[in-house]
């Protein structure tokens, strides 16, 4: 316990790790998780001679039981952070089925309840600066992209374009994305009305068939700017919160044109922030941010004084173990 504490004050990368239950009906399947102990999360890889077994360690794991509100309050530091004028960065990592939307977002029908942290860290920013209010004042504002395909494209339009939008990360404001809708906000109520807004959006051009939502990545950005009501000092903060592509290997022999073309651009992006944290953590003085969109994009809020977390998801059943390990895997790497 005191060691993960002091691991958090020491780094600026976190990584925890959240288990999915199994859907209902589902019971009797086999788990692909034998173990998780405080920080450790111990799963069996089924080998010719018997059972294997491999350990990772985390900052946190949350167990299949674990509810959207003890979630949100490992990261609630975090999130408040960012009225203290600190960049912070959360990203959903894991394959598709595993619990990103949910853990970022909430299920299809979202309750009161079941809200993810987008919706809780916009409440709980907007609880802290009320109660700050004798002493500064802040504006609050976001933005919602999704990169497909190494686009980059705004989710809160309101006139259904589908402008392609460049990255200019030196732009004087600190938007690393100018020409996407910047949307303020003052309320929970603005805030659900967008991340409405922004999901219909991101639903167009997707059948069932082809939810494009898994192969893309969607960014909701918060930007805070605080004014000390007694000096008049203005601090600026910012909050990505990202809701990756979904990290499954797609079969090369099986996948073709569009398929085989996105399945190309998200390996490729998820690879550079890969490369991008690894490097981070190890301290290393070179720091590879152009080898994507994504990396691009986050330049800003990456490194420095920067916190970032890395959020993986995995799926329970034992079928899963392939990409259960890689997911692990890659956690590992950037730890
Ligand atoms: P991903 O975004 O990684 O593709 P989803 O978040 O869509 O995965 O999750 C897949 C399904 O599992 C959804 O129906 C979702 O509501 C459900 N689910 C995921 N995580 C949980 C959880 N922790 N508790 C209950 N249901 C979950
Ligand atoms: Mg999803």
């Amino acid at each position: 316990k005191l060691y993960n504490q002091v691991q958090d004050l020491k780094g600026s990368i976190r990584v925890y790790c959240r288990v999915r239950p199994f859907f209902p009906g589902q019971s009797n399947h086999l788990s692909a998780v034998e173990n998780i102990e405080d920080g450790t999360i111990t799963v069996n890889i089924p080998s010719k001679n018997g059972k294997g077994r491999r350990s990772f360690n985390f900052n946190k794991i949350f167990g299949p039981s674990a509810t959207q509100a003890e979630v949100f309050l490992d990261m609630q530091p975090l999130v408040r952070s960012v009225l203290d004028g600190f960049n912070v960065c959360i990203f959903a990592y894991g394959q598709t089925g595993s619990g990103k939307t949910y853990t970022m977002t909430g299920p299809k029908e979202i309750t009161e309840k079941s809200q993810g942290v987008n919706y809780r860290a916009l409440s709980d920013l907007f609880l802290i600066a009320d109660q700050r209010r004798d002493t500064v004042h802040y504006d609050v504002s976001v933005q919602m992209i999704e990169i497909y395909n190494e686009q980059v494209r705004d989710l809160l339009v309101t006139d259904g374009t589908n402008k392609r939008l460049e990255i200019r990360s030196s732009s004087q404001k600190g938007l690393s994305v100018p020409d996407a809708s910047l949307v303020p906000v003052s309320s929970t109520i603005d805030v659900i009305e967008l991340m409405n807004l922004g999901q219909r959006n991101r639903a167009v051009g997707a059948t069932a068939l082809n939810d494009r939502s898994s192969r893309s990545h969607s960014c909701l950005t918060v930007h805070v700017q605080g004014r000390d009501l007694a000096s008049g000092a203005i601090l600026r903060g910012c909050m990505h919160l990202v809701d990756l592509a979904g990290s499954e290997r797609v079969d090369k022999s099986e996948a073709t044109g569009d398929r085989l073309k996105e399945a190309q651009h998200i390996n490729k992006s998820l690879s550079a922030l890969g490369d991008v944290i690894a490097s981070l953590a190890q301290k290393n003085s070179h720091v590879p941010y152009r080898n994507s969109k994504l990396t691009q994009l986050l330049q800003d809020s990456l490194g420095g004084q920067a916190k970032t977390l890395m959020f993986v998801h995995i799926s329970p059943e034992s079928d899963a173990i392939g990409e259960t390990i890689s997911t692990l895997k890659f956690a590992e790497r950037v730890a």
